[in-house]
């Protein structure tokens, strides 16, 4: 697959070029290979080529994958990123290492509830709707502030931090807007105490536009494996 090897360099590359032009170091920013749609044989790949983690949106393609990958299971970070139904929470909550799409109370209270002990504390973020966000998932910024400090406070997970999907942008001020409302966001829920290490932000096509604006993890899938065939 060197079309994947390829890709995977340009983008680690577009995001030390983003790190350097924002005055950052490109270590502070985390690559997540957005693999849904993808076969394992792809993720195998990308992680002979250093790639460690790796977003999935959904629960029964992830699972599936994730076992056909057990081997590596020890050198893999599993990231859900997708829209959790209430009833779709426990394979997440045992078998994934973070879920980025928290979107309301009780789906983090049935992370916790269901997070096996054997297992370290779930890494989640709350997933927030910046004005015009395309995904109706997430809450509110006024909503977002009671919400997290009741996550932090639930014993089997740790909030890391925030994420958010933000309507397609042209331009890069146009990009920046909404990145800069949820670090914002973050920083504010800092100062009020919470202890947050994550702004999860930033895609294939507005990478650059997060990095500036503070992301710590990029979730990018097109400009890695390719166009996505959902037909697959
Ligand atoms: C699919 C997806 C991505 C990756 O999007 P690309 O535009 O292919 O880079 C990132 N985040 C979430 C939540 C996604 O569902």
């Amino acid at each position: 697959m060197p079309d994947l090897i390829h890709n995977l360099e340009a983008v680690r590359q577009r995001i030390a070029a983003a790190a350097q032009a924002a005055g950052r170091d490109a270590r502070s920013v985390t690559l997540l290979a957005v693999s849904k749609t993808f076969p394992a044989d792809d993720v195998r790949a990308a992680h002979a080529a250093g790639q460690r983690a790796f977003g999935e949106n959904y629960v029964q393609e992830s699972l599936a994958k994730i076992e056909s990958l057990a081997d590596l299971r020890a050198s893999l970070e599993w990231h859900f990123i997708g829209p959790l139904q209430s009833n779709k929470t426990r394979p997440v909550a045992e078998q994934f290492d973070w879920v980025h799409s928290v979107d309301r109370l009780k789906i983090a209270q049935r992370l916790s509830e269901q997070r096996p002990d054997h297992l370290p504390p779930l890494n989640v973020c709350l997933q927030v709707n910046v004005s015009g966000e395309t995904s109706k998932s997430g809450v509110s910024i006024p909503e977002a502030v009671e919400v997290a400090q009741q996550i932090a406070a639930l014993p089997k997970l740790n909030l890391r931090g925030l994420m958010s999907i933000p309507e397609p942008a042209g331009d890069l001020d146009a990009q920046r807007a909404p990145h800069r409302q949820l670090r914002e966001l973050f920083e504010r829920l800092c100062n009020d105490g919470l202890e947050l290490d994550t702004l999860s932000m930033g895609m294939s096509s507005d990478l650059e536009a997060a990095v500036l604006e503070g992301a710590t993890i990029v979730r990018v899938g097109t400009a890695i494996f390719g166009a996505r065939d959902y037909a697959r």
